[in-house]
């Protein structure tokens, strides 16, 4: 049987507050699924939905072709781990990790050996004896995370699993999660408001807004090709530019005419990535889209520069970010008059923001 989530028009209310509005979604078997969105939009109600803790006010939740909405949580094929776990200070990670299937009652032998497996695809195994505290952070969560693995559900949501982390080790847990999650062959639903994170983990992505979901798909295509302002400003840097969306590109009001794809007319965004943007002394021939403009400021980080650039009289900005490798670090100064350019299959022409 597979272990495919379905959630149908599902809807939550608390109050007046409508938490997840008329969300659907497919979360395939065996896929790191992240929920992304800022704080609020509704991501871990979505989650408690899902594992039973919420009941929806309208809707359906569907796990491996079984309709489980009223379902209490015990009875779902879902483990979750909350932001908060606590593990056992008293006992030794093997017991911390054996005490769900202790409750079960399950063979020793049995518990011994799963607990053997887990440990060791967690790479926990020489740590085995020790208790929580005589352990790392990023060990600590490891341990929480073979504690929900060991009972070998179908499905585990994870509730921003990594937040306690610092930066270095959660960029490691990232990995190492995503590691685990194809070993042991689980659906991991993970929530996240780090877009960072959600792009360098997940299989595909589900942007919340509001409640809603503004966009799914895997993290190369809403970078590359976000369907809202939304979105583009939501997951990495945007530059944008306002103007009118005419055949062929975007009138933008001293800069003329910006070319791209675009499929409307009226007022819009042109959004383009600042690694796609280009910085010439001289202005490019007619194939790229170029604005002039003066470098405002120069941060560098190590691999590669930004640059800010005022453009359109200083009513805009656009920043380009360019590889260290690619430039000699003193070519740009404050001051210095550029031209930014970029091909116009790299212009991304949105609807402008709606509030
Ligand atoms: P965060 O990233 O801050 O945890 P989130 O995206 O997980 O946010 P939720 O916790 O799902 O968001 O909350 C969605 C909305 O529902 C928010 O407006 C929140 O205030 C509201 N909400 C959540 N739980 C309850 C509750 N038990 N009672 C009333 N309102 C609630």
């Amino acid at each position: 049987m597979t272990a495919g989530i379905e959630l149908r028009n599902v809807t939550k209310r608390f109050g007046s507050v409508i938490a997840v509005d008329d969300v659907s979604l497919d979360i395939r078997d065996n896929e790191l699924f992240a929920l992304l969105g800022p704080s609020g939009c509704g991501k871990t109600t979505l989650l408690r939905t899902l594992a039973g803790f919420e009941v929806p006010d309208a809707g359906q939740v569907i796990v491996g072709g079984q309709d489980v909405t009223d379902w209490r949580p015990r009875r779902r094929p879902l483990n979750m781990m909350f932001q908060s776990y606590a593990l056992f200070p008293h006992m030794t990670v093997e017991r911390n990790v054996a005490y769900g299937l202790e409750m079960e009652k399950l063979p020793r032998d049995e518990i011994r050996a799963r607990v053997a497996e887990v440990l060791d695809s967690a790479q926990l195994g020489r740590f085995a004896d020790r208790k929580p505290d005589q352990l790392s952070g990023g060990q600590r969560q490891r341990v929480a995370l073979a504690r929900a693995l060991v009972k070998r559900p179908r499905v585990l949501l994870l509730d921003e699993p990594l937040s306690a982390l610092d930066k270095k080790l959660r960029e490691e847990m990232q990995l190492e999660l995503k590691r685990l999650q194809h070993e042991v062959g689980i659906t991991f639903l993970v929530v996240t408001h780090d877009q960072e994170e959600a792009l360098v983990m997940a299989d595909r992505i589900a942007v919340l807004r509001d409640g809603r979901l503004a966009q799914v798909g895997p993290p190369q295509d809403l970078y590359e090709h976000p369907d809202s302002h939304f979105v583009a400003s939501f997951i990495g840097v945007m530059n944008f530019l306002d103007g009118l969306a005419v055949p062929g590109g975007v009138e933008v009001p001293g800069a003329g005419l910006l070319k791209g794809n675009c499929d409307f007319t009226g007022p819009a965004s042109l959004a383009v990535r600042p690694e796609r943007i280009t910085l010439a002394d001289d202005p490019p021939g007619d194939e790229q889209n170029s604005v002039p403009g003066t470098i405002s400021e120069l941060a560098y980080h190590g691999t590669d520069l930004s640059v800010h650039v005022e453009v359109l009289g200083g009513s805009a900005r656009l920043a380009a970010r360019i590889p260290v490798a690619q430039v000699s670090l003193t070519h740009f100064e404050p001051g210095q008059a550029v031209h930014c350019c970029w091909a116009p299959e790299h212009s991304r022409i949105l609807k402008p923001e709606t509030n």
